[in-house]
C-alpha cells in the first residue's frame, strides 16, 4: 500500500493540540499521487486508539493549474498532461495542484 509520510506528521501535529475537532479538514493537489481510499484506510489505522478516533476526515481536492512558458497561458491540464493546449510546447511551471496541508484546525 502506498503510505503518505505527510500524513504521519499531521497526525502527530493534531495529537498535540489540546483540544480535537470534530472534523479536519486536509487540502489535496490534483496532481499528486493521491488515493482516497486508501488514504482513508491509512487515517483510520493511524488514529485508532488515540483521541483522533471520532474525528472526521475532510479532504479538498485543489484544482491544478499550470503556466506555460512560451506563450504564458495559464491553464488546468487534462489528465495530468503537460503541453501547453495553446502552443504546444512542454515545461509548464506549476502553480497549483501538488498541494498536501492541513487546512483547517
Ligand atoms: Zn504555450
Amino acid at each position: 500500500m502506498h503510505k503518505n509520510p505527510r500524513l504521519s506528521s499531521i497526525i502527530n501535529h493534531l495529537l498535540k493540540q489540546p483540544a480535537h475537532k470534530a472534523s479536519i479538514q486536509i487540502a489535496v493537489g490534483e496532481l499528486t499521487e493521491f488515493n482516497e481510499e486508501q488514504f482513508r484506510q491509512q487515517w483510520n489505522g493511524l488514529v485508532a486508539q488515540t483521541p483522533l478516533a471520532q474525528t472526521k476526515l475532510n479532504i479538498r481536492i485543489v484544482r491544478a493549474e499550470q503556466q506555460c512558458m512560451v506563450c504564458f497561458l495559464k491553464y488546468h491540464p487534462q489528465q495530468k498532461e503537460t503541453a501547453c493546449p495553446q502552443c504546444g510546447s512542454v515545461g509548464a511551471k506549476i502553480l497549483a495542484g501538488e498541494e498536501f496541508y492541513l487546512e483547517s484546525i
